[in-house]
């Protein structure tokens, strides 16, 4: 009997301080997690980030790489990638993972091709399995494709904080699938990374509230070391453009290794280069006929170089009109190659969102082949114009290297993520 004693009192002493260790380590991690805002509260943040088309390739190679920058200094981002395959040939998507040094992503939900609404859902559904097995602190999303929106809804409703890249863009034309995805996108985030001034503008415009302009609260009474970002209570951030991070870093490598010029017999600025590939033109013959006649108008017999993308092939074979022998139809190109036909060219003919902002900040002139533009400065400055409104000339000013951040917005960006997370609910 007195056994049976001394081992219950020996079990409910165990008990006791166990309870008191569970206790006093859990009020450790609350005070480790809510001490200062300096401090890296957890020792791994669990990002998720999802892709799916060409130019997210593009935006989050350095954002990648500011990552493995940020990890090398002691490991804190888990870093999980899903690919949409949104788009999926070589030329539109293994190509930029190769040449970028992108790492495999490790999920890939195969979408491939569809309407909007086939494309859109199975993102949605297939994203949400991948979240839901993972539980990412954080998903992070870029720019306004299916993949975006899709990335975005799936998280939201699963109560998983949403980070939009390239947040606040407006064309102000709701008929663009595109424009569609960026608000709702905008609207479904908790944190969002906007990469100009113009961009912070639209969406105070839209009711958001708490915006951060390199680090500085833009509202005097908002106190940002006491915040908590949601999505009632989303915070904006002007960090700039990782489109011009990628093409900072790109363009030294394209020098060195690109040889698209040679291959293709062309002379520096003896060229014109043109992209189409917007739904708004793609799906509507007047328009892309109206395009196909300017293009070989202002061309005027020089040569013209046209990487097709593949959403236009069929288009223009659905089309009565043709562009003129000067136009040469190439496959897609990768990155290093096109800022190099970039840089060399006299002038861009583009329905592309990158292509414009590329051409501004490379000093090339361009027309816009569309009604309306979201990237306006690079229109103000007088390096771009609209189509409709062309004239024959480009009146530009000299171009302003800030306009879009200093070509650090992806350290800017990861450097947020670790210093908010825990101050982030969905
Ligand atoms: N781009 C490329 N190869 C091409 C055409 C475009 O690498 O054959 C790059 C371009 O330099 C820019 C990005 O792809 O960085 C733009 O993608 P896209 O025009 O498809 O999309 P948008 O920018 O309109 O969203």
């Amino acid at each position: 009997m007195e056994v049976i004693l001394r081992i219950l009192i020996f079990a409910i002493a165990l008990y006791g301080l166990s309870f008191l260790f569970i206790y006093s380590h859990n009020k450790n991690v609350q005070a480790i997690k809510y001490s200062s805002n300096m401090v890296i509260k957890k020792q791994v943040v669990k990002v998720a980030q999802i892709v799916g088309a060409r130019p997210q390739f593009i935006k989050y190679s350095p954002i990648s790489q500011a990552i493995d920058r940020f990890n090398s200094s002691g490991k804190v981002i888990e870093n999980i990638l899903i690919h949409s395959g949104q788009h999926y040939d070589y030329t539109m998507s293994d190509i930029f993972f190769n040449e970028l040094g992108i790492k495999e992503p490790q999920y890939h939900l195969g979408v491939g091709s569809g309407s909007h609404g086939i494309q859109t859902g199975h993102i949605l559904q297939r994203a949400e399995k991948v979240l839901l097995k993972e539980k990412p602190d954080l998903l992070l999303v870029y720019g306004d494709t299916n993949t975006t929106l899709g990335g975005a809804l799936a998280a939201v409703k699963l109560l998983i904080p949403v980070a939009h890249i390239e947040a606040g863009l407006r064309s102000y034309n709701k008929y663009m699938p595109e424009e569609v995805n960026r608000i709702l996108t905008d609207h479904s985030s908790s944190v969002l990374f906007c990469p100009t001034e113009a961009a912070v503008e639209n969406l105070r415009k839209e009711g958001f509230r708490f915006m951060v302009n390199e680090g500085k609260p833009l509202d005097r009474n908002f106190n940002l070391s006491s915040y908590a970002a949601h999505l009632t209570n989303p915070l904006v951030f002007n960090v700039g453009d990782v489109m011009y991070d990628a093409l900072i870093s790109s363009v030294e490598i394209a020098t060195e290794k690109s040889h698209i010029l040679e291959n293709l017999d062309l002379a520096q600025k003896e060229y014109s280069l043109l992209t189409l590939h917007r739904a708004e033109n793609t799906n509507n013959c007047e328009k892309l006929e109206g395009i196909i006649d300017f293009v070989n108008d202002v061309s005027a017999g020089k040569t013209v170089i046209f990487p097709v993308h593949p959403r236009a092939i069929n288009a223009l074979n659905l089309t009565r009109k043709t562009f003129a022998d000067n136009v040469k139809q190439i496959k897609p190109v990768g990155y290093f190659d096109m800022v190099w036909l970039l840089k060399n060219s006299a002038r861009i003919f583009t329905d592309s969102g990158g292509l414009q902002k590329e051409a501004y900040w490379l000093k090339i002139p361009c027309i816009t082949l569309r009604d309306e533009t979201e990237w306006i400065e690079t229109v103000q400055s007088g390096w771009n114009i609209l189509y409709r409104d062309y004239k024959g000339t480009h009146n530009p000013s000299d171009t302003d290297v800030f306009l879009y951040g200093n070509g650090k917005a992806a350290e800017k960006i990861v450097d947020i993520i670790v210093k908010y997370e825990d101050r982030l609910f969905s």
